[in-house]
């Protein structure tokens, strides 16, 4: 059974409770995790709040070495890591491989960073006196994790957090704890000091709940639903503590009439149904100039029809590729609620719609890939989040046309365009709604650039060395000669 890691121990809970994983590709018991409560998680934060101080004044130089040597052990182990993925997440080998690359080139992203921040000395009007900005890591940092990316988006907290200096706790969705409780171990043996990197188990509401609520943690990066994050500031703001959101996204794709149709085929494929569409910044609603629109529909209709679906530890034969179950049985009832809810508004079905038939699919999760168009701009499919492998296409007849339509909707989290002409792009970069533009690009978030989003897809930054800002406190300091 896996435990938690609490000041360097793996640990059961308290309460001696356990509960299951399972795998949503065919139901079966993956592995068992402790049940935790509020008493685990205070005990998590009571030991990274001791081990703080002493992190805070290592070296940048020391703590970098510590993230590499972290990244080369997990590297060593990512065959197994990947498969133990695949069997609590659902998704494909290869993407649970994919994952776990990424996770590895964020960490040493910003062990890179590590010994490179700057403060800055300011002259001041005042006599013989000047000013300096020196940068302090905040403390405890509660890192809440999703289970649709949970390697790389604990990565995504988890680097610039030692990196700056402060200790973590992470929360991993409580469906997918497995790689991420190995990948804290792995970690800890490469020689991060007992206490700096902990992780718990256990529901949202008790174990999270503690981590929002504790004085002792003074950061909490959230990534999860919009209900969730809202909540989320509720609590943790009004305890001071830095907060930052990642949420939901309903990601515009604009494909203009000038576009290179194949490129943007391979974008809206992948970027809508990789991990079959889980994806906070996957394309979720393609709105295409209505020169190319029957062209495109079909393209895609022949492209997308060449997944297979089933369980993410075998491959298909090829030219077929791999798309696994839903996570869970309650995702896959809501995208069947927002097709069914898009077909009674006169919505079309082009491709899919449907669970697959067969013995195989029974004790799985599965979906067919799924386009719809003729969907009415009302429709839920339109309106809320399809966090699975389900695209309505929508025709414009200009630029404008699609931006606003682009902008009606309550996120604002990536966007992209798809055109060779540069006053398009322009206007399209400078008028979406977006924390993200991705122009002719896939919807990928690189550990290069600042990620996040706008309006309720949440606040703050991560990824880039802008996320770095979020883990450290600008200190004023003068001196007076
Ligand atoms: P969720 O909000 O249900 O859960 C997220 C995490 O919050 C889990 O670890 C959960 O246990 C925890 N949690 C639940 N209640 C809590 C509470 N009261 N206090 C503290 N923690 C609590 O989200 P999910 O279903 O796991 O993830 C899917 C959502 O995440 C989608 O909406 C998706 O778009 C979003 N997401 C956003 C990004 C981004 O970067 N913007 C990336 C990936 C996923």
């Amino acid at each position: 059974m896996a435990k938690m890691l609490i000041n360097g121990e793996s640990v059961d809970s308290v309460t001696g409770q356990t509960y299951e994983v399972r795998n949503p590709a065919n139901g079966d018991v993956v592995d068992a995790v402790p049940k935790g409560n509020a008493d685990d998680a205070r005990a998590a934060i009571d030991a990274a709040a001791a081990a703080f101080d002493s992190w805070a004044h290592t070296s940048a130089e020391e703590r970098a070495k510590l993230l590499f040597k972290s990244s080369e052990l997990v590297n060593a182990n990512r065959k197994e890591l990947a498969e133990v993925l695949t069997r609590e997440q659902g998704k494909p080998l290869l993407e649970a491989d994919t994952e776990i690359e990424h996770f590895l080139h964020g960490l040493e992203f910003y062990a890179g960073l590590a010994s490179k921040v700057r403060g800055a000395q300011v002259p001041l009007p005042a006599k013989n006196a000047y000013g300096m900005v020196i940068r302090k890591p905040l403390g405890v940092c509660g890192a809440i994790v999703p289970w649709n990316f949970p390697i790389t988006l604990m990565g995504t907290k988890v680097g610039p957090a030692l990196a700056a200096g402060n200790t973590v706790v992470v929360k991993p969705a409580s469906t997918t704890p497995l790689c991420s409780i190995r990948i804290i171990e792995l970690m800890n043996q490469a020689g991060l000091p007992k206490g700096v990197l902990n992780i718990i188990t256990g529901p949202g509401g008790v174990v999270g709940e503690e981590l929002l609520k504790n004085p002792k943690i003074r950061r909490i990066a959230f990534t999860g639903e919009s209900s969730t994050g809202k909540h989320v500031a509720e609590v943790a703001c009004a305890d001071f503590k830095r907060v930052t959101l990642e949420l939901g996204g309903s990601d515009p794709m604009i494909v203009c009439d000038d576009a290179d149709v194949q490129k943007a085929l391979s974008g809206a494929m992948v970027g809508r149904f990789w991990n079959a569409g889980q994806a906070c910044l996957a394309v979720k609603r393609l709105y295409v100039f209505e020169t190319l629109f029957d062209e495109f529909v079909s393209g895609l209709v022949s492209k997308v029809a060449r997944y297979d679906v089933g369980d993410g530890m075998t491959k298909p034969e090829k030219p077929k590729i791999r798309m696994g179950p839903l996570h869970t049985a309650a995702q896959r009832e809501e995208i069947e609620s927002q097709v069914a809810d898009a077909v009674s508004r006169g919505a079309r079905v082009v491709l899919g719609g449907s669970r697959p038939e067969g013995q195989q699919y029974e004790k799985g999760f599965y979906y067919n890939p799924t386009i719809l168009v003729d969907v009415p701009d009302d429709a839920r499919a339109v309106t809320e989040e399809t966090f699975g492998p389900l695209l309505p296409i929508f025709k414009v007849s200009s630029l404008d046309e699609a931006i606003d339509r682009a902008n009606g909707s309550i996120y604002g989290l990536g966007s992209s365009i798809w055109t060779k002409n540069i006053d398009t792009i322009d206007t399209a970069v400078d008028r979406i709604q977006a924390g993200n533009v991705w122009v002719n690009s896939l919807h990928y978030g690189y550990d290069e650039l600042p990620f996040g989003g706008v309006k309720a897809s949440g606040f703050g930054r991560e990824h880039g060395p802008e996320a770095l800002d979020y883990y450290l406190e600008p200190k004023g300091v003068v001196i007076t000669r």
